[in-house]
């Protein structure tokens, strides 16, 4: 019923599309200021309420407080209708799990998990998920500010990039 209300209060604002970010973390409390202060329709979702501290005062969207493994907390979110899910948890298992959810249950279109582990990253790839991996990320600037050292960063898929 509260992500009823909600979606009807987007549906005026943006043509009834959001985004769902699964996660108030460091990177999704980011993600969701500045989505919502470009403007952009937002629902977050955590398991740990005092994680919505980290939203900024102007954070114009909604929290859901709840396991987002469990099916009847992403209904709360009414990830259905949403155009892209974000999963960025501090758990592997966590953010593939709800992101094969969103994917093959809820169809949604674009959807993006962050992956601790590089290994991981081709199981993502076979279900249509997109992969933010910050260790290879990292790996990738260590070696632009190492040009003297060509490091040969792979992706989790044995690719050298
Ligand atoms: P960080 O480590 O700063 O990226 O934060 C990760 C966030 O993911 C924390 O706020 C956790 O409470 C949240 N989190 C971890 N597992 C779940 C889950 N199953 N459902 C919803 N949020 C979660």
């Amino acid at each position: 019923m509260k992500g009823m209300i909600l979606t009807e209060k987007f549906a005026v604002k943006k043509g009834g599309g959001y985004i769902v970010i699964v996660g108030c973390g460091r990177l999704g409390a980011y993600l969701a200021n500045t989505l919502s202060n470009l403007g952009e329709s937002v629902i977050v979702v955590d398991k740990d309420e005092s994680a919505f501290r980290k939203l900024s005062p102007s954070f114009g969207g909604i929290v859901i407080a709840g396991d987002a493994t469990e099916i009847t907390v992403l209904n709360d979110a009414e990830i259905e209708k949403a155009t892209a899910v974000v999963t960025v948890t501090n758990n592997d298992n966590t953010n593939i799990m709800v992101a094969q959810l969103a994917k093959e249950i809820f169809s949604i279109g674009q959807v993006i998990a962050r992956l601790y582990d590089p290994e991981c990253e081709c199981v993502y790839h076979e279900f249509g998920i997109e992969t933010i991996c910050p260790a290879v990320l990292s790996m990738k600037e260590i070696d632009k500010l190492l040009p003297a050292i060509p490091l040969g960063v792979m992706d989790g898929e044995g690719e050298t990039e």
